[in-house]
């Protein structure tokens, strides 16, 4: 069992491609812990957090963000996961303790609770004027298929993705982890093969995770018989945004009109951040003081 989250990086000595791999088992299991997730959904909601963080190790710039947003027409709703460029992330999904039957057994049906019909969405936020998006029909729901699709589609780059999150019988998450594979441009297509045969012999990504000690070695297994050098490894983790003083000035903005309805039903203002399920309650004087504050009053 690798008893950390965090992520790898690599080249083949020729650059014909790269590989990310990560162990995201803790950061899963926060996210399942947080917002009451069924099985399957703890599946789904894991395998787009674990996408984002992966996908968010690319970004640079300290207040660069990456969105990853999937809706399908199945139960799950729509799911969102974002991630910053120093390892953190955060998910959220419309309908938690959805769940399906399985089709197979031992085989959580996410496609099933995604559904096929709809889209993956990528924001990319890095502080311009407008953020990057890009977007692909859903192929399978499945989402390693579908993030391998929009990777083909709006970046032009073969992938192989494996995302993968075992849930164990009390509903806790056992191993989590992902696994992107891409081609540079005119990368040999038996190099590829080999690499895919390797992933192959290797199995699911969540069975490797709980096989091995360190991600180090996960990837000498998917590299055998291919010389390279890792290139990056970093920490990863569950991490939200909000908190207490940046939701108060939020609310703070907003006029007396619309905040009076709930001032009057409950003296106190209640706000959830629908990403960490956090509470936080705000008190009327506590908010005349931000508003005082403000620059300009
Ligand atoms: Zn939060």
């Amino acid at each position: 069992m690798i008893p950390r989250d965090y992520l790898i990086k690599a080249v083949d000595d020729d650059k014909q491609f790269r590989i990310i791999l990560s162990s995201t088992t803790g950061a899963v299991e926060e996210a399942h812990r947080r917002h009451q997730t069924s099985a399957t959904a703890s599946a789904a909601l894991g395998r787009v957090l674990t996408a984002a963080l992966m996908m968010g190790s690319d970004l640079k710039g300290e207040a660069d963000a990456l969105t990853l947003r999937i809706k399908g027409d199945g139960p799950a709703g729509a799911i969102v996961a974002t991630a910053d460029s120093a390892g953190g992330g955060r998910a959220l999904i419309s309908s938690p303790r959805a769940d399906m039957p399985a089709q197979t057994p031992g085989k959580l049906d996410v496609g099933g609770l995604v559904g096929k019909n709809g889209y993956l969405e990528i924001i990319t936020d890095l502080g311009m004027k407008q953020p990057f998006r890009g977007q692909v029909s859903l192929v399978s729901g499945e989402i390693a298929e579908d993030l391998a699709q929009y990777y083909l589609q709006s970046e032009q780059i073969p992938s192989l993705v494996a995302l993968g999150v075992l849930v164990d019988t009390d509903l806790s998450v056992k191993a989590a982890g992902g696994m992107i594979i891409q081609a540079m441009p005119g990368a040999r297509d038996e190099l590829l093969e080999r690499l895919e045969q390797n992933a192959i012999r290797m199995g699911p990504i969540s069975d490797a995770i709980l096989k091995h000690e360190t991600l180090e070695e996960v990837l000498a297994q998917v590299m055998e018989d291919i010389s390279y050098h890792q290139i990056e490894s970093r920490e990863l983790s569950f991490r939200c945004k909000c908190s207490r003083e940046r939701l108060a000035v939020i609310l703070s903005g907003l006029s007396a009109e619309e905040l009076a309805d709930v001032y009057e039903n409950n003296g106190e203002m209640e706000v959830t951040c629908n990403f960490c399920n956090q509470d936080y309650r705000f008190k009327e004087e506590e908010l005349d003081e931000y508003r005082n504050k403000k620059p300009g009053n």
